[in-house]
């Protein structure tokens, strides 16, 4: 049996399901198939429940700190595991289930939640049904990798996603992988109340991010007790009676990690492996993400990828726009480009990071001349009124054209402040247009202008 459509989209993440509703609005016919959960890897094992945890470990720290800000809380503060993993189930529910009743409610569109399979590039088979369209767009995304390491047949390592099923609090936490979904999992558990030890093969955490950035970011973790073991080239485990060793053989310290769990963060794969992509044509690169171009059209002609699955973009956001690109170029008329838009992301450890463009690192390596501004978080006004004065924020311009290349914002509400400095970018105004705006008194934001104005030379490398 064979069901023609004007569209297939596969995977209801974070792409697909706004896609279905532009185009089922613009009249077409879309077949929406999910093999799993709708709302994907952000609503159900990323962005909404590791935020909902980090808000209640949160919690948990301020109410320890209370005296620090005059208030008596009676007794020790007790986490209790069950709960907040009850509240986080429900946020991450609430959202899975609005997302999977919007689709099903959409006029024009078909859903089905069966695992998706090319036959040919213009023919999907999903489940005994084999669907037909002119357009396919793949919204696949991706999940954790887990390479081999010695030992690890031993043990029961955790991922993103098993992680957010426990229920009970690791007595010790190993956290093998010293980048963002490793470091919020990391903190998130020491305030919760375990022990935690990351441990990262670089000789620093975050290697995506600034020295600075990192070093600082190292001194936060380390200021609650979280264990860092960097340049642990040799990570192999064994069992320790009910525990787990993690050899690490690093340069210095102990040369083993005695933990009660293991949870390997060392990165994401796309889930392309089992899509029948070969019977359709479709190129991939060499680590199984869809090679597309910067409109995001597949080397087969009428298909699409979005998201995670392409390589061009591991955040929610960029998968968003992944979607605002193609329907903007087939149903708007315009002529929009993965390589318009400004890199953005978080780290979403308290306090958060924000990152925008272009790094120091990269900066000082094209060679331009250009200013840095910085400012310690200990010399803003609303961070030391809420006493989060840890991190700092600095800001990179191009000396010549005037334009802001970069910023980084680590502190108390960088992920939101660091947006005044991304609008400006985006609208490509010089940043004496920022350093000219006036902003609300007492903010985060309010200290940008004061470090524009504070703009000195970047020492060449
Ligand atoms: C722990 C963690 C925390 C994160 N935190 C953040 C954050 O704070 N901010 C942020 O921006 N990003 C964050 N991310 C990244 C973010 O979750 C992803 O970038 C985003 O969800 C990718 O969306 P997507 O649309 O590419 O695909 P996904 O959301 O992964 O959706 C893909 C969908 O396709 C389905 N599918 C796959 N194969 C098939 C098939 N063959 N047939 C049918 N269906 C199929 C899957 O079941 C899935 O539902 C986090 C990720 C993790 C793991």
């Amino acid at each position: 049996m064979s069901t023609a459509f004007d569209a297939i989209i596969i995977g209801a993440g974070q792409a697909g399901p706004p896609l279905a509703g532009r185009l089922t609005a613009a009249g077409q016919r879309v077949a929406m198939v999910e093999r799993k959960l709708f709302g994907g890897t952000c609503v159900n094992t990323g962005c909404i429940p590791t935020k909902a945890l980090i808000a209640s470990a949160h919690a948990a720290y301020v109410a320890r700190r209370a005296g620090d800000f005059g208030v008596r809380v009676g007794g020790a503060v007790m986490v209790d595991m069950p709960a907040v993993k009850a509240r986080k189930d429900a946020i991450s529910g609430k959202s899975r289930t609005s997302v999977e009743a919007w689709l099903r409610g959409m006029d024009r569109c078909t859903v089905y939640q069966e695992q998706a399979r090319f036959l040919s590039a213009h023919e999907v088979q999903v489940g005994s049904e084999t669907l037909t369209a002119e357009r396919i767009f793949i919204n696949v995304g991706g999940r954790a990798l887990m390479p081999k390491m010695p030992g690890m047949e031993q043990v029961a390592c955790l991922n993103n996603s098993t992680m957010l099923e426990l229920e009970t609090l690791p007595r010790h936490l190993i956290v093998v992988g010293g980048s963002y979904i490793g470091l919020e999992f990391a903190q998130m558990y020491r305030r919760f109340g375990s022990e935690v030890t990351v441990i990262e093969k670089g000789p620093r955490l975050v290697s995506h991010e600034d020295e600075d950035v990192a070093e600082a970011i190292k001194g936060i973790l380390e200021a609650e007790g979280i264990h860092l073991r960097l340049d642990a080239e040799c990570i192999e485990f064994s069992r320790a009676g009910e525990d787990v060793a993690a050899r690490v053989n690093c340069q210095s310290g102990e040369p083993a990690v005695v933990g009660s769990h293991v949870l390997l963060a060392v990165g994401r794969q796309p889930n392309t492996g089992d899509l029948g992509l070969d019977r359709a044509g479709v190129m991939l690169d060499q680590r199984g993400y869809i090679v597309v171009d910067d409109q995001l059209r597949t080397n087969v002609e009428g298909i699409y990828a979005l998201g995670d699955c392409n390589g061009r973009g591991a955040f929610t956001h960029t998968s968003y726009n992944d979607f605002e690109i193609v329907a903007g170029n087939l149903l708007d008329g315009e002529s929009r480009r993965v390589t318009d838009r400004i890199q953005a992301h978080a780290l979403y450890i308290d306090p958060p990071l924000g990152q925008i463009g272009m790094t120091e690192k990269e900066v000082r390596r094209s060679g331009r001349p250009a200013l840095i501004g910085t400012r310690a978080m200990t010399r803003v006004g609303r961070a030391v009124e809420k006493g989060e004065t840890m991190g700092f924020m600095k800001i990179l311009v191009d000396a010549e054209s005037k334009k802001i290349l970069g910023a980084a914002i680590l502190g108390t509400g960088g992920d939101e402040a660091i947006h005044c400095i991304l609008d400006t970018m985006v609208a490509n105004q010089d940043y004496t247009t920022l350093q000219r705006a006036m902003h609300i008194h007492p903010t985060v934001s309010e200290l940008i202008p004061t470090m524009l104005g504070e703009l000195k030379p970047l020492a060449t490398a």
